[in-house]
């Protein structure tokens, strides 16, 4: 029988509860996080040339800071750490070799914005196209749009010199045939949802749940995928990932851009399109105060605006480490609270101020224990920094066993 993605939930939920990890003391934990001495990553004094992007940049950083302290423009130095996990085939969150939606098809989303001149450029839902943060950037310097998605896009994009490829590796193929056999989807009411469980069956117990992991290994080993991988994958089907970079760089003139690329939520529904596209929500940033971008659940990005939200709250004052900490508290004020659901939501923020002063938050430690979410930094040092979660633990337990 087919194992959906709303069974694993429901399974997962119960399992959440039993670990206690319902209800916090949101005002205490954020308080010590706010205190500069007992944080990983607080935002520190303004130091510039620097540049911040998700820990997946990291690789790519020191190329873009030598760059950007030759006098290289901001969003080009952006986009020079951007571009590395784009034309990596084995990262399966960003361009080539990206997690395709439920069809099979891997579909990006980019946007940028350039605080010098003011500019953005955004495109969605592109096919066949690695480099979608550099499309993004030739939408806003050779058009008068700001946004293109989809085969429009897609045409441009040609049009404008950029190769047709196909992005779907055998590695991210493989995983998207376990997700298809083993079945889940993304059709019916979503978290957000007052009903987003209503229609659940009861969840399985421990021994059911390990029957449907055999037989989803012996799946994954007919449709080829390596043993010591099969655990992985099958963590993917039941957890569709997201996965994403951004950046933000800012010069010695105070000068700042920023970009966000991704290929989005695994098995989305084809022309889903998350937060990394949307001005405001996956990327924003102000000449006049700094940059702000996300990685993570991105409904629920888009609903609080979070990157543009991180500007204002720099621009009325607050720091680095408020302003994202505020974003995060809007998405658990969407919930009213509700840690069966917050459970499921991973966002992080990467926040840069004009002076230089930057954080990192997320609104979870990590997606999984011994993996903490991270911000990678450039500035003079290269270093990846923990990000300071609002709440303790992991947003995927795993496995997810009842009681
Ligand atoms: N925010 C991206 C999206 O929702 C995915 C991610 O950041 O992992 O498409």
């Amino acid at each position: 029988m087919a194992f959906s993605r709303r069974d694993f939930l429901s399974t997962a939920v119960v399992g959440a509860v039993s670990l206690g990890l319902e209800g916090r003391d949101l005002e205490a934990e954020d308080r010590k996080k706010s205190d500069p001495s007992t944080s990983d990553s607080a935002a520190v004094a303004g130091k510039r040339p620097i540049i911040i992007s998700a820990g997946n940049g990291f690789d790519y950083l020191d190329d873009a800071f030598a760059f950007l302290k030759n006098g290289g423009d901001t969003l080009d130095a952006a986009l020079r750490v951007v571009k590395g996990p784009e034309d990596d085939p084995n990262d399966d969150s960003v361009g080539l070799g990206g997690l395709p939606n439920e069809e099979g098809v891997v579909e990006l989303d980019s946007c940028c914005m350039h605080g010098p001149t003011r500019r953005a450029g955004s495109v969605g839902g592109v096919r066949n196209i690695k480099n979608v943060s550099l499309v993004a950037r030739a939408a806003m310097e050779h058009t008068g749009h700001v946004m293109l998605v989809g085969e429009g896009a897609e045409r441009f994009a040609v049009a404008q010199g950029f190769p047709r490829e196909n992005l779907l590796t055998e590695h991210s193929r493989k995983i998207w045939l376990l997700w298809k056999e083993t079945h889940s989807d993304w059709w019916g009411p979503g978290l957000s949802s007052p009903n987003w469980n209503k229609r659940l069956p009861a969840p399985p117990h421990a021994e059911e749940f390990e029957r449907r992991i055999e037989r989803m290994k012996q799946v994954a080993s007919d449709i080829g995928i390596e043993p010591e991988q099969c655990m992985i994958a099958i963590r993917k089907v039941l957890f569709p990932p997201t996965g994403t970079i951004h950046c933000s760089a800012l010069n010695e003139k105070g000068e700042i851009s920023g970009t966000t690329t991704t290929s989005g939520l695994a098995w989305k529904l084809p022309g889903r399109c998350g937060d990394s596209p949307v001005i405001g929500a996956g990327c924003y940033t102000d000449q006049d105060v700094g940059s702000a971008g996300a990685t993570g659940s991105g409904e629920e990005n888009i609903k609080v605006a979070g990157a543009h939200t991180i500007v204002e709250n720099m621009r009325h004052g607050m720091s680095p480490l408020d302003a994202g900490m505020d974003a995060l508290k809007r998405i658990v004020r969407n919930y009213n609270g509700d840690m069966n659901r917050l459970r499921f939501i991973d966002m992080v923020y990467y926040v840069l101020r004009k002076d230089g002063s930057y954080a990192g938050v997320s609104l979870w430690d990590g997606y999984e224990p011994g993996k903490p979410h991270q911000i990678a930094v450039h500035d003079g040092t290269r270093r990846a920094e923990k990000t300071l979660s609002l709440f303790s633990g992991v947003s995927q337990e795993w496995p997810p066993l009842l009681p």
